[in-house]
């Protein structure tokens, strides 16, 4: 163990929000100002959007080889959303944690329900676009929708929206600097818990120094 750095597991940040909320664009930005923070790679059967590479946004998978990883047990929770199939690798996630890096989970409102049964500590944040009017300008800025999966989306962020009690935290993302702030306090507020503090740690460098 260093001076500077106490060995202990990452904190789990499960972010969700109605697709085009902006949840994509803030997890983006924020993984390039703060360090030790990664994004766990999810599976789904859903085809790439133009720009999206394998690997690095999703592990694009057949339906066929999603349904055999369920059948193995192979995530820690995986839900159906908008027609395709998603999940979280048990493996990747646990390698992350053991590696002491903090890990963000961008999931849907059944996943954050299945993370928050068998995971007791993560922290969960919602979040919300100014307003449904806002959230369709953005949905058709981006532009990767047709319009029936748009039209799809919009429903379901209604009823996505009314779970928001579920979270610990709520970020209206208006203006995006002002919601990258909300976003990095949540996540330095966490990493000073007494909790995360190796009681060796602080005998050594602290009380013996
Ligand atoms: P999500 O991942 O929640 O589906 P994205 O991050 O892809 O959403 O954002 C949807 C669209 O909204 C993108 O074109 C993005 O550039 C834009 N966007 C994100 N945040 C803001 C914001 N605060 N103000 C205006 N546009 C935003
Ligand atoms: P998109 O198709 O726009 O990339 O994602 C659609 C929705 O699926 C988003 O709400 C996103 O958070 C969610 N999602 C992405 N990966 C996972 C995952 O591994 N599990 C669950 N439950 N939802 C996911």
């Amino acid at each position: 163990m260093t001076k500077g750095k106490s060995r202990e597991q990452g904190s789990l940040f499960i972010v969700s929000a109605p697709s085009g909320a902006g949840k994509t664009t803030i997890c983006r930005k924020i993984m390039e100002t703060l360090d030790n923070l990664q994004a766990s790679v999810s599976y789904t059967t859903r085809k790439p959007r133009p720009g999206e590479a394998a690997g690095v946004d999703y592990t694009f998978v057949t339906e066929k080889r999603f349904r055999g990883m369920i059948d193995k047990g192979d995530f820690v929770e995986w839900a159906e959303v908008h027609g395709n199939l998603y999940g979280t690798s048990r493996k990747r996630l646990e390698r992350i944690i053991a590696s002491g890096r903090d890990v963000i989970l961008d999931i849907d409102t059944q996943g954050a329900r299945q993370i928050k049964k068998t995971f007791g500590n993560g922290v969960f944040i919602f979040i919300l676009p100014p307003s449904m009017t806002e959230l369709r300008v953005r949905l058709e800025k981006r532009m990767s929708n047709t319009r029936e999966d748009m039209e799809r989306r919009l429903k379901r962020a209604v009823a996505e929206i009314r779970e928001y009690k579920m979270y610990d935290y709520v970020i209206v993302n208006d203006q995006l600097n002002s919601s990258l702030g909300k976003f990095e306090s949540i996540i330095l507020a966490e990493r000073q818990r007494s909790a995360k503090k190796d009681s060796a740690w602080v005998e050594k460098n602290i009380i013996r120094r």
